[in-house]
């Protein structure tokens, strides 16, 4: 079957099959069909159409050239020695065999043309599975190809080294200039590549817009040089329409030493090696095994989140925040945590970030919220009425309903808005800004409360500090847990306090780990205060408690 469709496909897609024993086959069956119907009785008898047979055969498998050489070759087998009775030897007129061999070549010549033009579209897909249309250079498919032809040869000498190149501002240069950017970089990339890696397995074109390259039997010394030689080689400005583009390109790769023998499984890995590059903001970087099985788990982690959501395996935290200078519990910061039925509990870095980049993130923090607000109306039974925080992700922001969404579950559960309050990032705002800050000032435009997370870590753009319709600012923890050690780090708190009160905004200072931080904090000014000095996060019975003894 395998031998079969092999030579189809060869047929079909132009390669020449053996010339010689096909025209001898051909002639043969002529032969046979003049044979036939002498013997049984001359060209009256409809044997004649037999002819068919092997016009058609040839033109199926010469073309359109075949297909008229096999008509008339036919025609004239039938033709003037050919009688129409073989006993009483009545000869043919001769306008009957002329007509004969006519139609045998239209015959021939009407299929091959066909035949002709079915090749030439099968070439066209075929074409195109292997090659990308735009850049006209070999794609994924090809790459697939080479590397199982490669990698399951026995005469290849190992290692290879698949590599995958990337750039993390190319989608950045698309967005502002269209696609015609990056297949013309990628052509560009292409062409050094060839300069630059006289000898190669094979260059290709990967993802659209990176590209891949197969390298061999070489040293890895020898494989390190040639990749630096690439990344010197990325580093010479492309020009688009007479403008000069740095392209910063990074490099996965993986080694190829016959453990892996699945192109998928090995494109797949390169393509790790690549983020982790160009995340690293690395020149290069070659793939780890155990590197992947965490990322496997937490590929799985994730796939079992929306599962976890339905079978309330998630929970909330509560960390308090308190006044540092009567020390009154305000308020908490609701913090999840899943209670994995075979993992135990998993802490939020585990999948939040990786949520983060998905959808998933938005029924997640619509949990958390509607969670949270339960609680509050819990809580009030009891006579305690905190403030409860709740962490937003850039996403969120971004996502169709998010605002509606919270105001839903504010009105469900009859909770007053000012004591929702949202936590975001600097680096959540400097997404879309000006979206962010409409965004946000209409949420704290129906009071609910708005803080800026993290602060110190991101851009800290004073301008959109002005515009930021949040109540408060929490310094990162990093600073908090450092100030003793720093008398730079205590400026910086210091100041971005001041910074804060000048802005009418109040200042939490998160990860105050004992008591030295704290009297710091109060000599400053600072408003309030959350930490393992004061809690770590806790369930909601303890918070209870602790709100109780307060
Ligand atoms: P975050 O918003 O900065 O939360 C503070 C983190 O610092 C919490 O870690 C908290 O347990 C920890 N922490 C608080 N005080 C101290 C301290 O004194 N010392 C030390 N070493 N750590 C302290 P956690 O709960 O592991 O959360 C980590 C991050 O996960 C959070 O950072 C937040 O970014 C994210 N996260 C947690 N819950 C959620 C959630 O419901 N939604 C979203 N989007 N993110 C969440
Ligand atoms: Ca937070
Ligand atoms: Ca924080």
């Amino acid at each position: 079957m395998d031998i079969l469709s092999k030579t189809a496909e060869r047929y079909l897609y132009g390669a020449k099959p053996k010339v010689i024993p096909l025209v001898l086959l051909i002639t043969g069956m002529i032969v046979a069909v003049y044979c036939l119907v002498y013997f049984t009785g001359g060209i009256k008898f409809v044997y004649s159409h037999s002819m068919y047979i092997p016009i058609i055969f040839a033109a199926l498998v010469f073309g359109v050239r075949g297909g008229i050489v096999a008509g008339i070759a036919g025609g004239l087998a039938l033709g003037p020695y050919m009688p129409i009775d073989v006993i009483t030897g009545e000869q043919q007129h001769l306008i009957n065999w002329l007509y004969r061999t006519g139609f045998f070549t239209l015959i021939g010549a009407f299929t091959g043309v066909s035949i002709d033009l079915l090749r030439e579209r099968l070439n066209d897909i075929n074409w195109l599975m292997n090659n990308d249309q735009y850049t006209d250079l070999p794609n994924d498919q090809s790459l697939i190809n080479r590397l199982d032809e490669l990698v399951n040869s026995p005469d290849v000498k190992k290692p290879l080294y698949l590599l995958a190149l990337g750039s993390s501002n190319i989608t950045t240069l698309k967005n502002t200039f269209g696609f015609s950017v990056v297949h013309l970089i990628v052509q560009q990339m292409n062409k050094r590549l060839h300069e630059t890696l006289l000898f190669n397995n094979g260059i290709f074109n990967h993802h659209v817009e990176q590209m891949a390259v197969i390298l061999g039997g070489e040293d890895r010394a020898i494989i390190d040089q040639q990749i630096n030689d690439i990344i010197a080689a990325m580093k010479v400005p492309f020009i688009y329409e007479n403008i000069p583009m740095h392209i910063d390109v990074h490099v996965g790769g993986i080694i190829i030493d016959g453990k892996d023998t699945d192109a998928d499984t090995l494109q797949r890995k390169v393509d790790i090696a690549l983020n982790h590059a160009i995340d690293e903001k690395i020149d290069y970087y070659f793939y780890k095994e155990e590197e992947d099985k965490t990322s496997k788990i937490n590929i799985g982690l994730l796939g079992s989140l929306n599962h976890a959501i339905e079978s309330n395996q998630l929970i909330l935290h509560y960390q308090p925040k308190i006044d540092i200078a009567s020390k009154k519990l305000l308020g908490a910061e609701a913090l999840i945590r899943w209670e994995h039925p075979v993992d135990g509990m998993i802490p939020p870095g585990n999948f939040i970030p990786q949520a983060e980049q998905t959808n998933l993130i938005n029924p997640l923090t619509k949990w958390v919220v509607d969670k949270a607000l339960s609680q509050m109306t819990a809580w009030d039974q009891h006579g305690f009425y905190p403030a409860v925080s709740i962490n937003i992700s850039t996403r969120n922001l971004h996502a169709p309903g998010f605002e509606d969404t919270i105001y839903d579950l504010l009105e469900k559960h009859s909770v007053p808005s000012y004591r929702l309050e949202l936590e975001v990032t600097e680096s959540a705002l400097m997404k879309n800004p000006k979206y962010a800050i409409a965004l946000l000032s209409r949420l704290a435009n129906a009071e609910i409360t708005i803080s800026l997370d993290d602060f110190g870590t991101g851009y800290s753009s004073l301008e959109y500090l002005c515009k930021l319709p949040a109540t408060s600012i929490k310094i990162d923890q990093y600073f908090v847990k450092n100030l003793s050690k720093d008398d730079g780090i205590k400026n910086i708190i210091e100041s971005a306090t001041r910074l804060a009160h000048s802005l009418d905004m109040t200042v939490v200072a998160e990860g105050v780990e004992d008591e030295e931080s704290m009297n710091f904090l109060s000599d400053i000014g600072c408003d309030f205060a959350q930490g393992y000095f004061i809690s770590r996060p806790v369930p909601e019975k303890e918070l209870l408690a602790f709100a109780l003894a307060n």
